[in-house]
């Protein structure tokens, strides 16, 4: 006599039932499907060597195979249904969007009031002081014509000055060549033209601004950054009228114990010219590797306006003089707050900028 297939049946249910009890979630339980209530369950197996039973056992064991598989078939469907349940509520409790929570830390926590950025600040710093000398602040156009922001201040096309600014331009074509301003001086030339129409010279007038230079940034240079210039025409103005301005308002801004010392220079639209230099504010004069030892570090330039200048815009040079100087507004910021690399003004890491608030 040859063992029935189906001896060892009442184990294999217990397997399986074990097997679908053991799945513990529904991704479990389905990747097991296949073997479970398949085809490749141990139940079609059998199902398959029923072919080789004698007609009247083959009747008896296929119904028994048969109350076998929907057992199986049950249990499967019963544990499916509740690893549904289970996988749908994790969803919603994942998806669900507590709004107390957000009530509760907007009530809880301070509230958070934003700043003027540091070269603002320090832009609003520069006017007051200027201000306070009874210079008043005026401002331009940052996309100038090639007259103004060059020809007007005496750097005629073609001349090696304008090595000194690398430009982007907007506009090559006819009838004039359109730039963005590589300094804040073609402000200078707009107002010298206003106060000639409106014949209301004196100026005396500080011109802050955003300029563009076709510059890589780096530590100490960014190609979008802020000058802050000063324009006096007046009579009798003379080079010590200038550098006792310089000096003033390097007290005022840095402090009682920065100086500032003039130095010889060349620019296009001053004669003569200088840079000027202050007091180094890292070391406060005596030495380090900011200055490079000299305990001075450079500011701007600045210079008695050169008589062409006078002449393009229709000043009497015999009446009128004066003088003009500019400084950047960032390198002022990364002076006075020792600032490592100028680069950080503009990548806007909120946790750089809350230090200046
Ligand atoms: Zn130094």
């Amino acid at each position: 006599m040859t063992t029935s297939p189906l001896a060892e049946l009442s184990t294999h249910v217990a397997d399986l039932i074990a097997r679908i009890e053991q799945a513990l979630t529904l991704a479990d339980l389905l990747v097991d499907e296949p073997f479970i209530v398949g085809k490749r369950s141990i139940l079609s197996t059998l199902q398959k060597s029923l072919g080789a039973l004698a007609p009247e056992e083959r009747k008896d064991a296929g119904a028994r195979l048969q109350d076998a598989r929907r057992g199986i078939e049950e249990a499967f469907a019963v544990r499916r249904a509740l690893l549904e349940e289970e996988a749908r509520a994790e969803q919603l409790e994942a998806d669900r969007l507590d709004l107390g929570d957000v009530v509760i830390s907007q009530v809880l926590a301070p509230l958070s009031v934003g700043h003027p950025g540091i070269v603002a600040a320090t832009q609003r710093q520069l006017e007051d002081v200027f201000v306070a000398m009874g210079f008043n602040v005026s401002d331009g156009p940052e996309v100038e014509s090639d007259w103004y922001n060059f020809e007007a201040l005496n750097i005629p096309p073609a001349h090696p000055a304008r090595g000194m600014w690398d430009t982007f331009y907007v506009d090559l074509g006819e009838p004039e060549t359109v730039v963005l301003r590589t300094h804040t001086s073609p402000t200078q030339i707009h107002l010298m033209e206003q106060a000639v129409a409106q014949d209301a010279l004196p100026i005396h007038s500080v011109m802050p601004g955003r300029c563009y230079r076709r510059d890589t940034p780096d530590a100490r240079h960014l190609a979008t950054f802020h000058q802050i210039e000063g324009l006096v025409v007046d009579r009798g103005i003379s080079f010590a009228d200038l550098a006792g301005v310089i000096e003033t308002f390097t007290h005022a801004y840095f402090g009682a114990d920065i100086s500032s010392r003039l130095r010889p220079a060349f620019f296009p639209f001053t004669e003569p010219s200088a840079e000027f230099e202050i007091t180094c504010t890292i070391c406060r004069g005596d030495g380090c590797r900011t200055c490079s030892q000299t305990g001075w570090i450079e500011l701007g330039g600045c210079g008695m306006l050169d008589p062409a200048v006078f002449e393009a815009v229709g000043i009497d040079g015999d009446e009128w003089s004066g003088f003009a100087f500019g400084f950047g507004i960032d390198r002022c910021a990364q002076m006075r707050h020792q600032i490592a690399d100028m680069r950080a003004l503009i990548d806007n890491d909120v946790r750089f900028l809350r230090q200046f608030s």
